[in-house]
């Protein structure tokens, strides 16, 4: 017999993202779309991953949408299908996940890097002036968080300068700004549908989505080997290919992303309700955007002794992320822009991702809210 007493139901471990708990949702479902699968013989670029791509393009509202192994081969096959490459420049930002800057490094480009909106989070606009050149090829902007990224202004730059567009979508499943959905402004756009994010497989998995027929079909080459003809390479590819397996997973959960991300959205609320009198910075919405809510980030001093203080109550969080990527051993004095990100590196000690995920119960938010009320209150009494 399990003991449900009450002291499980107010120290039980609060988790800051929670794959299991969408599978285990789903469980029923999830396993017959596998065993289909399984029982048809055909495990690669199949029915389920044709299915996939129509639904997905359907729902962004693209007219292609090719299916790949991550996000982060969707970001290298976005440039790769631009021609993007050695001696090229890609403006994006230093806080956004390593992916973002990799593919461009990966490709050889070179990233050029701008600071961020000290309220979205994201690339702001203003910037992207001061860091053009002759070789600036594409602007590359993250809807982090959940958040759009200020797409007019950045669209409109593009045109100006004749530069190609290529969004990152991973955290923003969903995320609108004046109504349109992400993924649906540049000339190309590119997810991820790794187990956490908003729409999540159950591995690796990714997408680039495009309203242009011959980017498309250049996609579909690059994806496997080149080949338009089996076994005949026509351009020089590579093998990113979406399973069928996750397709039909994805299948399955495509149909519960707008309800997943409402209750992102009721989880949000709840959070920002309880910790609004309170001296941590909640995130900001703009007022023309539907945030999705891939994180709930605030802003606060002392952070690792707050983590340390939740971690005791047994309640998880994130920090997304701990170092800017121009901060990153691997990346430091290879990008350009890097000597000026005054907002991207003051955010960086202070970001702290709160639990967040469709199936976190409101009870389990209150009680994250009342442990950051708790610790608020200990702060001031030893800094009065
Ligand atoms: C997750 C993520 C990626 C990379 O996706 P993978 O599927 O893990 O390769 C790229 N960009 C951003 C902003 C991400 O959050």
């Amino acid at each position: 017999m399990t003991n449900i007493g009450k002291s499980d139901l107010t120290s039980h471990p609060i988790l800051q993202a929670n794959p299991l708990a969408t599978f285990e949702e789903l469980r029923g479902v999830i396993q017959t779309a596998i065993n289909r699968v399984l029982e048809s013989g055909s495990y690669i670029l199949g029915q389920e991953v044709r299915t996939f791509e129509s639904e997905f393009a359907r729902f962004i509202g693209c007219s292609h949408c090719v299916a790949v192994n991550s996000g982060t081969d969707a970001l290298v096959m976005a440039l790769k299908a631009l021609g993007i490459g050695e001696g090229d420049e890609v403006i994006t930002v230093s806080h956004t996940a390593v992916a973002t800057v990799a593919a461009i490094q990966l490709c050889g480009a070179v990233p050029v890097l701008v600071d961020v909106d000290r309220e979205s989070y994201c690339m702001d606009p203003h910037l992207l002036e001061t860091v053009l050149s002759v070789n600036t090829k594409a602007i590359l902007p993250v809807h982090l968080y959940g958040h759009p990224a200020d797409m007019p202004p950045i669209l409109e730059l593009a045109k100006k300068h004749g530069l190609y567009v290529i969004e990152d979508c991973a955290q923003a499943h969903g995320t609108k700004i004046n109504g349109q959905i992400v993924g649906s402004f540049g000339d190309i756009s590119c997810f991820s549908f790794y187990p956490t994010k908003n729409l999540g497989a159950l591995g690796d998995g990714g997408a680039v989505l495009t309203n242009n027929t011959s980017l498309a079909e250049k996609l579909l080459l690059l994806r496997q080997y080149g080949w338009r003809e089996r076994y005949i390479s026509e351009i020089q590819g590579l093998n990113t290919r979406l399973d069928e397996i996750q397709a039909a997973i994805l299948n399955v959960k495509l149909a519960f992303l707008d309800d997943d991300n409402q209750r992102r959205q009721k989880i949000a609320d709840l959070y920002t309700q309880r910790l609004r009198e309170t001296r941590y910075k909640l995130p900001v919405t703009a007022v023309n955007a539907v945030h999705t809510w891939h994180q709930y980030v605030i802003q606060t001093d002392n952070r690792e002794a707050l983590r340390a203080f939740l971690q005791q109550n047994h309640v998880g969080t994130g920090v997304h992320y701990p170092q800017a990527i121009h901060q990153q051993p691997a990346y430091s004095g290879l990008l350009r822009g890097a000597n000026h990100l005054p907002a991207t590196e003051e955010l960086i000690p202070r970001i702290l991702s709160l639990p967040m995920y469709p199936q976190l119960p409101l009870v389990d938010v209150e009680r994250v809210c009342d442990l950051l009320l708790e610790w608020q209150a200990r702060s001031e009494k030893l800094y009065r």
